[in-house]
């Protein structure tokens, strides 16, 4: 079997073949925790790259949709068996090409995991309705009917459990793939296609094409043969796609950014919301979608919120991942680290508190790496540009309040929607937080970070554009239904009009 793992150079996968990109150029991939180690060296490929993989997938699609999904299903189910077996290194490759500490790299695998087993399972599923006709002898049914080839763009954040929850579902139901990985995280991606052809997935079903967005992923998502994209990433780029899509009429899914909050109130367990706090908004260094950028805290907790926060987020141990002790890792790369300081600043000169951290750390064990120390914001404003903005990074803005409605008036004053939590021991007002905050997702008495792979996934507003990922929904965007109504009475019958009651 071919192999995708050369000392350090990488190739693209397109028709069960590892080839080398046309332009013969390469993109360093480094462990943003010690920029001397050198991951891997990944194509810097061109669209001529793309549209060879796009035609290996469009040939690789007739055979592959009529392909049984249950068999579909059970190259799924062994590819999860082998992500099991290599959990661990899986988990050690990522954290040295992205940075985030070994218990989360481990948890973004086993989510991979978790979501293949479910898409493996759909391949026995993968429901339609059947439904009586309004008209006598007559059959009413749907089915679900794969779309085609599927260009698929990703995010370095989540480098595995992304590209999986978009790959998994599209090929149960019967779609090829060409999957274009983010440019600092190619390496877990070419791990799950590399196990995805291991488990037995025919040539030319899953490809994938590595380099920058403008050159791999813009001819990726203006190729005629593509017929949907998934794209997950900013809402900047994801305008530039949805706008790309538009055009030619492909069927585009956009998960973008987000400024997400917890909400605390005076009745809540303050050290659960402590814990939480500190988890959603400095777990991955504070780049999750997903992540507690904001706080607003009711004013009667409020100084004793503050004051536990801030003396744990101080405490966090900021360094290389793969070490046990370390809490917290880099930023992924320069540019990352260089908004995250420039937002610092602009909460100094917004008149925001700093409560601890604010300072890159560049000596010692951090010298070689893109660290930032946690950085917590206080007495915040919520139209500040820290509390509005998504920054990306470990800073958490914190704002008081007075009651729910202001609260929820607060989490609801930005333009994305992605997550929100609300801390309280009041019944009812968990139950008017989770009708009237206006995101995708909301938990109660959790941070706004521990999505599952069985439940929906997606935000509101400039967050997304109305799909679901994961979850049973994310086949309602992988396939087309399909309708399909059979007379078997012999004669004409017009609905509507022959069964019309008056
Ligand atoms: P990004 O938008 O810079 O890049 C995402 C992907 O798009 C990358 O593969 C990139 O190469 C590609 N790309 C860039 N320019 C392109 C172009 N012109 N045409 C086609 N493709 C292009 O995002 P990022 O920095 O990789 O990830 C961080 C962002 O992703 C944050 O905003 C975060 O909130 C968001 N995100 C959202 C979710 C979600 O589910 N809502 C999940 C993870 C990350």
């Amino acid at each position: 079997m071919a192999t995708a793992v050369f000392p350090n150079a990488h190739k693209n996968y397109i028709n069960g073949e590892w080839v080398e990109a046309s332009t013969k150029k390469g993109i360093e991939n480094r462990n943003p925790a010690n920029t001397d180690d050198l991951v891997g060296i990944f194509p810097a490929s061109s669209a001529e790259d793309v549209n060879r993989a796009v035609e290996a997938a469009k040939n690789a699609f007739d055979k592959w949709r009529l392909t049984p999904a249950p068999k579909r299903a059970e190259i799924l189910f062994r590819a999860a068996e082998i992500m099991i077996e290599r959990k661990e290194d899986l988990a050690v490759d990522m954290t040295r090409e992205m940075g985030k500490v070994l218990a989360e790299t481990r948890g973004d695998v086993q989510e991979a995991i978790d979501m293949t087993y479910l898409m493996a399972g759909e391949g026995r599923r993968l429901f339609g309705q059947t439904t009586p006709s309004e008209l006598p002898n007559k059959f009413a049914m749907s089915v679900r009917a794969p779309i085609g080839v599927c260009g698929l763009i990703t995010p370095w954040n989540f480098p595995i459990a992304i590209p999986s929850w978009k790959m998994m579902p599209a090929l149960v139901c019967g779609n090829t793939v060409v999957i274009k990985p983010a440019q600092d995280t190619p390496l877990s991606t070419y791990h799950l296609v590399q196990i995805l052809a291991e488990a037995g997935l025919p040539e030319g079903v899953a490809n994938i094409v590595s380099g920058t967005g403008p050159d791999v992923g813009a001819p990726l998502m203006n190729h005629p043969d593509v017929k949907l994209v998934s794209f997950t990433g900013s809402t900047g780029v994801g305008r530039i796609v949805s706008l790309a899509c538009a055009g030619t009429f492909k069927h585009c899914h956009l998960e973008m950014g987000g400024k997400n909050i917890i909400l605390v109130m005076d009745d809540a367990n303050i050290d659960l919301a402590v814990d939480g706090a500190i988890w959603g908004g400095f777990g991955t260094s504070g780049q999750r979608c997903t992540a507690a950028s904001r706080v607003a805290v009711h004013k009667k907790v409020y100084k004793e919120f503050v004051d536990k926060f801030a003396a744990r987020a101080k405490k966090l141990r900021v360094g290389d991942g793969l070490q046990p002790d370390i809490d917290m890792g880099p930023a992924i790369n320069e540019t990352q680290l260089q908004t995250v300081m420039k937002y610092v600043e602009i909460g100094k000169q917004e008149g925001a508190k700093i409560a601890t951290g604010g300072n890159r750390l560049n000596k010692g064990a951090h010298a070689k790496g893109w660290f930032h120390e946690p950085t917590v914001f206080i007495d915040c404003d919520p139209k500040m540009r820290i509390c509005q903005e998504e920054i990306f990074g470990p800073v958490v803005s914190v704002m008081p309040m007075n009651s729910l409605d202001e609260a929820i008036e607060i989490a609801n004053g930005v333009k994305y929607g992605l997550s929100s939590s609300i801390y309280t021991r009041n019944v009812n007002d968990s139950f008017r937080a989770q009708r009237d905050l206006d995101t995708g997702i909301v938990y109660v008495n959790a941070p706004t970070i521990g999505a599952e792979t069985h439940l929906p996934f997606g935000g509101t507003k400039q967050t997304g554009n109305g799909h679901r990922e994961s979850g049973a929904p994310a086949l309602d965007f992988y396939s087309e239904w399909k309708t399909i109504y059979i007379d078997y009475s012999d004669h004409l019958q017009r609905a509507q009009i022959d069964n019309a009651t008056t």
